[in-house]
């Protein structure tokens, strides 16, 4: 008996932008439910970000719930996945479910063409798709501010995405800026990695707690919260805070006066210690005012001073930069840029456009892709079969045998 394919009564298939994380675990969903996905990936392999990311980077979720759909992590890679065996692992995954990864491709623009997408990409190819799953990253393109006098600025200044490790700061008086993961991360980084001086520059005392306390890694509580009150939440993780993290008011680190939950919604996630606190208690990190601007060799802080360091590190974040794929297109992006909609849910002006990994949720990221992979392609192949069984019905009879 024959089956009936799961495209649309196009044969266009699915095209999935970014070979991330992301992106690779919607095309083995997809793939899964008999769904043709090809993954469009504008660097030479997937897993780009990974590649990339300073050397000492591990996994701050853990192995278990990291997972991608189909493919557990090896027990090998440990509880705390190093960066280069994630990178392995995604190679594994594509592998594993012999996804159509097409490398050195770059989306520029996604535009509707009736009931189908068409992709404008790398060397005037014109892509035509029944749908497309938007996956080009959180932390897409790094976000410098346009701080004062940033231009004219004589000393180093460097965005994290180019850090790798602290070996050409070593002797050196380096200044990170922003107290994010990367942030707080760098900056320990640098001060065990023989940097003659670190400073870290923080505008909002951020929440930082333990990757695990007694054994019970955090990212199981941000899992177990996630759906709570934010007042409860709140209250709840200050009680945790005063009893797993030391008051680092004196280091010039208060804790926070607006609640854990209440800071996650505002898209800020909390800070995960991987050595932070001890190189402050150590005097080994400094804390100082946010950054105002720059003046000659000289950096400008918030609370008046000046500081003149030989190099500095800005840890400020990225922006999703979505504007150029999809910024003509109405209904999809809000006034911050951000899709509209994640997961299986499509803006309602544009159906078949999906978007995956544009949240930044406490209960991790990871977690979060693999959940959402299964959602988008249950739709996806749902949709596919109505549309499917519709070309049928309306199809004349003799092409319907
Ligand atoms: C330093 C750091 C540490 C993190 N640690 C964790 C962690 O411990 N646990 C966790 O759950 N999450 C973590 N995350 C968050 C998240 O899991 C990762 O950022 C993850 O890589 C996101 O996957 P993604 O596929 O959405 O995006 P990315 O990994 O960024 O992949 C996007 C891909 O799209 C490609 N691309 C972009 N634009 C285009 C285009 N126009 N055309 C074609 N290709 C394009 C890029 O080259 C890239 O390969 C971390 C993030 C960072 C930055």
């Amino acid at each position: 008996m024959a089956t009936t394919p799961l495209q649309p009564s196009t044969t266009h298939p699915v095209y999935v932008i970014g070979g991330g994380p992301g992106g690779l675990a919607v095309a083995a969903a997809l793939r899964g439910r008999g769904v043709r996905a090809v993954v469009l990936e504008k660097s030479a392999a997937v897993g780009a970000s990974w590649r990339t990311h300073y050397d000492r980077l591990r996994l701050h979720t853990t192995r278990r719930l990291s997972a991608l759909p189909g493919l557990r992590i090896p027990r090998s890679f440990g509880r705390w996945v190093a960066r280069a065996d994630v990178v392995r692992y995604l190679e594994k995954y594509a592998e594993k479910h012999e996804l159509d990864v097409v490398t050195g491709v770059e989306v520029h623009r996604v535009e509707r063409a009736g009931t189908e997408w068409v992709l404008h990409a790398t060397g005037g190819r014109r892509l035509v798709a029944s749908a497309v799953v938007v996956a080009t990253g959180y932390n897409h393109t790094p976000r410098l501010p346009d701080w004062p006098g940033r231009d004219a600025y004589r000393g180093e200044l460097n965005h994290a995405r180019s850090y790798r490790n602290p070996e050409p700061y070593a002797g050196k008086d380096v200044l990170v800026v922003g107290i994010g993961n990367t942030g707080a991360e760098i900056a320990a980084d640098l001060a065990e990695g023989g940097a003659k001086r670190v400073r870290l520059a923080v505008r909002t005392v951020p929440h930082i707690v333990k990757r695990t306390t007694a054994g019970w890694p955090a990212q199981r509580s941000g899992i177990l919260i996630r759906r709570l009150p934010t007042r409860l939440v709140d209250r709840l993780g200050a009680l945790l805070a005063r009893f797993a993290t030391p008051d680092l008011t004196a280091y010039g680190l208060p804790r926070p006066d607006t609640g854990l939950a209440t800071r996650q919604r505002e898209g800020a996630v909390p800070v995960q210690d991987v050595g932070l606190i001890d190189a402050v208690r150590a005097g080994k990190v400094e804390i100082v005012a946010a950054v105002e601007g720059f003046e000659g060799d000289e950096v400008l802080l918030a609370d008046g001073t000046r500081i003149a360091p030989e190099a500095v590190i800005a840890a400020t974040g990225y922006r999703r930069a979505l504007e150029p794929l999809l910024g003509h297109l109405d209904g999809v992006l809000d006034e911050h840029g951000r899709p509209v909609t994640h997961g299986a849910r499509c803006p309602r002006e544009a159906p078949g456009l999906y978007f995956t990994g544009f949240t930044n949720p406490i209960s991790g990221m990871l977690r979060e892709l693999a959940i959402d992979a299964e959602k988008i392609a249950r739709r996806v192949a749902r949709t596919a079969k109505s549309g499917a069984k519709s070309a049928t019905k309306s199809a004349p009879k003799s092409s319907a045998r």
